[in-house]
């Protein structure tokens, strides 16, 4: 068993489990469908091309011997090397890992980067681990991947409970292991380790860059500019403290703003930099001056223009969507709405960006820190930012085209164009037909 008591708790980046929304799949079909695509290459695209499942020993601080179980699902290699991240949670199963694989494909599809999807997991529950049983479970843990991951191979990230220290504890095992500096093994690494600047904002600001253009092709319902919108914000973590803050700079108004203890709201507006201060020394989003306090709910509810969910998965269900206040919700968690609402959502003509394409922007400045690696290369903040916002705004016009073309729903457009272009990296390969 893992030890309840530690001397020194490991730091982690996120906290819960977005678990793999199994929707994922129904997602798929439908678009597949309107593609045509038959099932022999549905079948093609949807099976993972290989399932590692591992136990492995980690000697503990007591010095008794536990056993891990640690998974790396590779969906798909087709259009570059598979790409995702590494969860640490005691709930992390092979099914959860399996759909997360597979939506990682889509989304690098859509935002079109030449990389497959895939992801990985260690069952464990880091709040409770000591930093250095944290660093030998990843030692141990890439060790035995070490063959199945690499630059041209698989390259994990950060995902719930790891971080830029747990990627540096991968590419140093790694390293080893080859006997190579291999920076581009891993992305998300400390910027002094070969990490890139501006990974840490960048799935806020690739949401922020989506909802721009959004705004000037006239998506948007009452905003024609953001100076217009007034937005709430559920989750105030990486993705919704700096989609907040870009919103904010950019001159929207942020009337909303929650955590999972609770919410504050203002319908004259609250500034992010100041809640990030308070939260700073309060230890909670509660109590914030000048704000009512509200529940996560009262949130999704409220009266504003946009509802940015950057929480967790299944925060929108059908009761809640039969109530939004808001015309344009823009996905920032993963899988933050049911299949339910999300028909729900559509029949009140709410304009929904889809998470594959809205949160899309992490993967993106993976994307760019690989290439740095591999070119020796460090780019400026302001090269990486101007890559970022030309790929965003590229890929938010490719799923409205999508959209327009198809006569459908931007989520079903996303995986439209997604899916049409895994299927052309197969034919072109000669694999099917
Ligand atoms: P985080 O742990 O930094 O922040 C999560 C936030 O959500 C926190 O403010 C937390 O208090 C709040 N929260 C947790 N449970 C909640 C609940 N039940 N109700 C309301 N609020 C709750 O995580 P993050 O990195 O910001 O990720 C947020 C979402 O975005 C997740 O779905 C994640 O999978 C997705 N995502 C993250 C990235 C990334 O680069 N970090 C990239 C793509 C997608």
């Amino acid at each position: 068993m893992i030890k309840k008591k530690m001397k020194k708790k490991a730091t982690i980046s996120k906290e819960g489990l977005p678990s793999a929304d199994v929707s994922a799949e129904s997602q798929f079909d439908r678009a597949a469908n309107i593609l045509k695509v038959d099932d022999d290459l549905k079948n093609l695209m949807k099976v993972p091309k290989r399932i590692i499942q591992l136990e492995f020993p980690v000697r503990m601080d007591d010095g008794k011997l536990t056993m891990f179980k640690g998974y790396r699902v590779q969906h798909s290699n087709i259009r570059g090397p598979y790409k995702g991240g590494l969860r640490y949670h005691p709930d992390v199963s092979m099914n959860d890992v399996k759909a997360l694989a597979f939506w990682m494909t889509w989304k690098c599809a859509v935002v079109n980067i030449p990389f497959g999807g895939a992801k990985g997991g260690v069952v464990c529950d880091p709040k409770k681990l000591s930093s250095g049983e944290l660093q030998r479970i990843t030692r141990r843990f890439t060790k035995e991947l070490s063959e199945n991951i690499g630059p041209d191979i698989d390259i994990p990230a950060p995902d719930v409970n790891t971080n830029a220290q747990v990627m540096a504890w991968v590419l140093d095992t790694y390293s080893v292991h080859h006997n190579r500096s291999a920076y581009a093994v891993v992305t998300g690494k400390p910027v002094e380790l070969g990490g890139s600047v501006g990974r840490a904002s960048a799935t806020g600001r690739g949401g922020f860059f989506v909802l721009q253009e959004a705004i000037a092709t006239g998506h948007v319902k009452g905003v024609s500019d953001i100076k217009e919108a007034t937005i709430a914000v559920q989750g105030f973590g990486n993705v919704g403290s700096y989609f907040a803050l870009n919103a904010y700079d950019a001159g929207a108004k942020i009337v909303a703003i929650s955590q999972v203890e609770g919410g504050i709201y203002n319908p004259a507006g609250l500034n992010p930099h100041e809640v990030l201060d308070h939260i700073k020394k309060k230890g909670t989003i509660l109590g914030f001056k000048g704000a009512t306090s509200i529940t996560n709910e009262q949130l999704l509810l409220c009266k504003c223009n946009i509802l940015v969910p950057a929480a967790m998965e299944n925060q929108i269900r059908g009761r809640i969507a039969r109530k939004i206040k808001a015309k344009t919700v823009l996905e920032l968690a993963n899988g933050p709405t049911t299949p339910k609402a999300h028909q729900i959502l559509l029949s009140r003509g709410i304009f929904l960006i889809p998470d594959i394409l809205a949160n899309a922007g992490g993967v993106t400045v993976s994307y760019f820190e690989w290439v740095q690696n591999l070119n020796h290369d460090i780019w400026t903040e302001e090269e990486v930012d101007t890559k970022l916002h030309r790929r965003m705004k590229d890929a938010y016009n490719d799923v409205a085209k999508a959209a327009r073309d198809y006569k459908v729903d931007m989520r079903t457009a996303a995986y439209i164009v997604a899916i049409a272009r895994v299927a052309e990296a197969i034919k072109l390969r000669g694999i099917y037909p």
